[in-house]
């Protein structure tokens, strides 16, 4: 198995939306395609990846250092000992020569090449990728489906509360049964009628999670906690900055229900600082790592292997970004479940066109690899990339 090509682009996944820090008017993504010499049906068979919504393309750092190393290595280095593609060695050809620490965005480079390469991997051997990962790195018993909550309730121009209770109204009747909406981008007293208002939708404070986007110092946070903590939401996600892991002790301190946090963790050594100094709770929080974003799945893998030894269990994992990747990693890994944001970041965002949402989870996709292809305009980018 050799890897003859790698295409890279970038596709404008942006909308007029807002959270507490960001506007996505500019937003836009990596895709590639990883071109192999095994032929299928007359075609060589391609692996693709794009990465998560929130951070940008990051074709620079693709084109000028990862790609000309995994093309420039020698084939068998990205082989395991039977010949087979093994994303793992090739994480190691990518980062030769990169220092360790100061992650920036080089994470979300590698990201993305690691899908395409996971893609790949299942394609050649013909599985969908949840059944490949159960049985290399999981205990090859997955999960059937996967729990997903739909993520939306942003800021947006003319948007007021009946806007947002439709918007919720919709979620439900797709199938969902937890949601999430923006919260910090507003005053407090804003936000908790903003609140109120979805409440009176969704029925149960458990079924609403609220995310503040780290826009909050410590007095603010712990503010708005104190304030939302009498309707027993799902979750409080990322009240306070995503590295500063003292002022996020400092709020769990001070809040009894589940506090999220992870997806602007890009590395299993920022993950492990969080664990150790970020005052969470084994017993009811939720980290959010994003596979995308941080390194991919084989950085994913250790950042779980991490979290076991802390004392977590996988399920305390719910993974940033609503996208097909992490569909498959939750199923294999048995995670707590998967962000779905059915409503943004098209067309990379959200999952096959043909997926049903039952009772607030999806089944694991059956179609070999990650299954872009039943996503038809995600594959008509990627496909005019090589094609
Ligand atoms: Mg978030």
């Amino acid at each position: 198995m050799k890897i003859t090509a790698v295409h890279e682009g970038a596709l404008p996944i942006s909308s007029s939306i807002r959270n507490a820090w960001i506007d996505f008017g500019q937003m836009d993504c990596s895709i590639v395609a990883v071109v192999s010499d095994q032929v299928r049906d007359g075609h060589p068979v391609v692996g693709y990846g794009f990465n998560s919504n929130g951070r940008y393309s990051q074709g620079e750092i693709i084109r000028k250092r990862l790609v000309p190393r995994l093309l420039g290595a020698d084939p068998d280095d990205l082989l395991d000992d039977s010949g087979g593609l093994d994303p793992g060695r090739a994480w190691d050809v990518m980062m030769r020569n990169e220092k360790p620490g100061g992650h920036g965005e080089r994470s979300v480079a590698v990201g993305v090449i690691d899908m395409a390469l996971w893609d790949l991997a299942a394609k050649l051997a013909d599985v969908p990728l949840w059944r490949l990962v159960a049985d290399r790195h999981g205990d090859g018993d997955p999960d059937p489906s996967v729990a997903v909550y739909a993520a939306g309730g942003y800021y947006q121009p003319g948007k007021g509360l009946p806007e947002l209770q439709d918007e919720m109204r919709g979620f439900l009747d797709a199938g969902y049964t937890r949601v999430k909406m923006k919260i910090a981008g507003a005053d407090l007293p804003t936000d908790l009628r903003r609140i109120e208002a979805v409440l009176e939708v969704v029925g149960d404070g458990s079924r609403l999670a609220v995310d503040a986007n780290g826009r909050l110092d410590r007095s603010e946070a712990i503010r708005y906690g104190e304030a939302i903590s009498p309707y027993g939401l799902a979750w409080y996600e990322e009240p306070s900055d995503p590295l500063d892991y003292a002022t996020h002790a400092a709020i769990s301190a001070g809040y009894d229900g589940p506090l999220a946090t992870g997806e602007n963790l890009f590395s299993v050594q920022d993950a492990r600082n969080l664990i150790r100094y970020g005052g969470m709770r084994p017993d009811r929080d939720i980290l959010q790592f994003d596979p995308a974003l941080s390194y991919g799945l084989v950085e994913y893998l250790r950042t779980v292997d991490m979290i076991r030894r802390h004392g977590w269990s996988p399920r305390s994992c719910l993974p940033h970004g609503g996208h097909q990747f992490a569909v498959h990693i939750a199923a294999a890994l048995k995670l707590g479940g998967n962000e779905s944001y059915p409503n943004e970041f098209q067309p990379a965002g959200g999952f096959a066109d043909d997926a049903q949402i039952v009772d607030g989870r999806l089944a694991a996709p059956d179609a070999p690899g990650i299954g872009i292809e039943r996503k038809a305009e995600l594959y008509r980018a990627m496909r005019a990339l090589h094609s």
